[in-house]
């Protein structure tokens, strides 16, 4: 269970999500108002936080930008959710420090294993195997044979 922090001002959409979330085994709050965004992040200290870029008053992008300027937030993964896909949306929504994307009207499947990923702890370097690399197989070579030499 994880608490995830949304930030959407459409309605329908934050009883989505919360749905989602919610039957996924986690615990939801949601902010319609973009203002109070960081202060409820502050105080709800998330484990993730879903922001909707076309926000009023403050934009999901600053938004992004705040919480990755905030002592307190800045390691905080973010997903963000956007309607609008131009070209170079990613780019600048993922340039202002959000970890993933996803595009409305959302898949479901893809919410929720987005949502997935950004909850899984990164994995340690130490912890990743590598692969044992087959030694080169000790082939007992050409027998030596012949030229054996009678001794008289
Ligand atoms: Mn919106």
């Amino acid at each position: 269970m994880a608490k995830i922090l949304i930030v959407e001002d459409n309605a329908l959409n934050i009883k989505l999500f919360c749905d989602l979330l919610a039957a996924h085994g986690h615990e939801p709050e949601a902010v319609t108002d973009s203002r109070n965004a960081l202060d409820a992040a502050r105080s709800f200290s998330p484990d993730l936080v879903i922001t909707d870029i076309q926000l009023p008053h403050v934009s999901g992008l600053d938004l992004i930008r705040m919480i990755r300027g905030d002592d307190q937030l800045a390691d905080v993964p973010i997903m963000a959710v956007t309607a609008y896909s131009a070209q170079g949306d990613e780019e600048r929504i993922r340039g202002a420090g959000a970890q993933a994307y996803v595009s409305k009207p959302i898949s479901v499947a893809r919410f929720a294993q987005t949502v997935d990923e950004l909850l899984q702890p990164p994995v340690e370097e130490s912890e990743i195997e590598e692969p044992l690399l087959n030694e080169a197989e000790e082939s007992p070579g050409p027998t030596e044979s012949g030229g054996e030499q009678a001794e008289s």
